[in-house]
């Protein structure tokens, strides 16, 4: 249940394109931008505006705003885009050919999309348990987000959520103001997460913190009803009744789209950059989530500069190679 905002028709349709962004992230969006500046005939393509960033609830980190919603830098942002001739194109990418020195897109709703550049900022998905149950019980109890769907607990006597890192601590705050009692699991002793957020999840009365335990199986009748967990340290088992349980344990790249064009991607799946955002396939550039940019430090901030350096790379490579100007 991510935010889908309206945006706004085109005054002009056109199938061709100096740079096609897909993806509709922050990367994409700064990326449109920047690209929009350099006089690029530019279009965005995505199903989500905003992406990831629709998963956050509050943003205190993003410079010039101490505090705002996701919701709220989500609007800015398109609403800054859409000063700019940006083209949207709300759909997702079904495949991308190279044909002669043009670039095809083609959507699940059939739209056929012509670029002579491309900059992918298409994010990551969402990691899987892979435990029996968690299928099952999918918009049962178990759930991916708990931004989206923490409010369906309210009064809950009790819900789980798994991970260590900055999702899962800001989720079992949020789920604290809703739920009697939260059950943070974690794999390890250690949080990967921001300390600010350790800290505010240590002192929440209602949140118990199980160390060192993994989920085993998720069980229910028509919905959950507990989880099976197992410290791995003593391999103790046990069950823990809850009404639904909160799979925040990070995500992954999606790798079929860029190899379907033969992208090179790293050992885990990210696509392979250079510092000017260039991969290795000629006029294709990558931006955020996705790429394998700063060791994977992913932030808000980092993919907005990512798409700022894609578009200035995309107008250096038609500058030289499609004498644009
Ligand atoms: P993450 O940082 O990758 O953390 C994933 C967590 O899930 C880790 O603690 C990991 O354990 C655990 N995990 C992974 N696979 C697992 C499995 N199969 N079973 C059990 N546990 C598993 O992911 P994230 O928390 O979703 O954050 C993603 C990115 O968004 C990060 O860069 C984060 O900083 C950013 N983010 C920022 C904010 C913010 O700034 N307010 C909010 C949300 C997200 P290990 O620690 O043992 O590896």
């Amino acid at each position: 249940m991510s935010l889908r905002l309206q945006v706004k028709k085109p005054k002009e349709q056109s199938t061709e394109y100096d740079v096609a962004i897909i993806g509709s992230g922050p990367a994409s969006l700064s990326c449109g931008l920047y690209s929009a500046r350099y006089r690029m005939k530019t279009i965005i393509i995505g199903d989500t505006i905003g992406g990831q960033l629709n998963l956050t609830n509050i943003v205190e980190n993003y410079l010039g705003f101490s505090k705002i919603t996701a919701t709220d830098l989500i609007s800015r942002f398109k609403k800054h885009v859409e000063e700019y001739d940006v083209e949207f194109n709300l759909d997702r990418v079904n495949s991308i050919k190279k044909e002669g020195s043009y670039f095809i897109i083609r959507t699940v709703n059939g739209k056929e999309i012509k670029a002579k550049s491309i900059v992918l900022a298409i994010g990551l998905k969402r990691r899987k348990l892979n435990v029996p149950g968690e299928n099952e019980f999918a918009g049962k109890g178990v759930s991916y987000c708990s931004i989206c769907d923490a409010a369906f607990f309210k009064d809950a006597a009790a819900v789980a959520i798994v991970g260590g890192g900055d999702s899962a601590l800001e989720g079992a705050l949020l789920l604290s103001e809703y739920a009697k009692k939260v059950y943070l699991i974690h794999r390890r002793d250690q949080f990967r997460g921001q300390p600010i957020l350790v800290n505010a999840v240590k002192s929440r009365k209602n949140i118990e913190i199980v160390y060192n335990s993994i989920v085993k199986e998720i069980k229910g009748d028509k919905k959950v009803n507990s989880v099976k967990i197992k410290n791995v340290v003593s391999g103790e088992e046990r069950e823990l009744q809850v009404n639904g349980i909160f799979i925040e344990i990070g995500f992954e790249p999606d790798i079929e789209l860029p190899r379907s064009i033969g992208i090179e991607l790293d050992e885990n799946g990210f696509i392979k950059v250079n510092e000017y955002m260039s991969t290795n396939v000629e006029g294709v550039f990558a931006a955020g989530d996705c790429t394998n940019m700063w060791k994977g430090f992913r932030q808000i901030i980092t993919a907005t500069a990512q798409g700022a350096v894609a578009a200035y790379s995309a107008y250096k490579y038609l500058s030289e190679k499609w004498n644009k100007n």
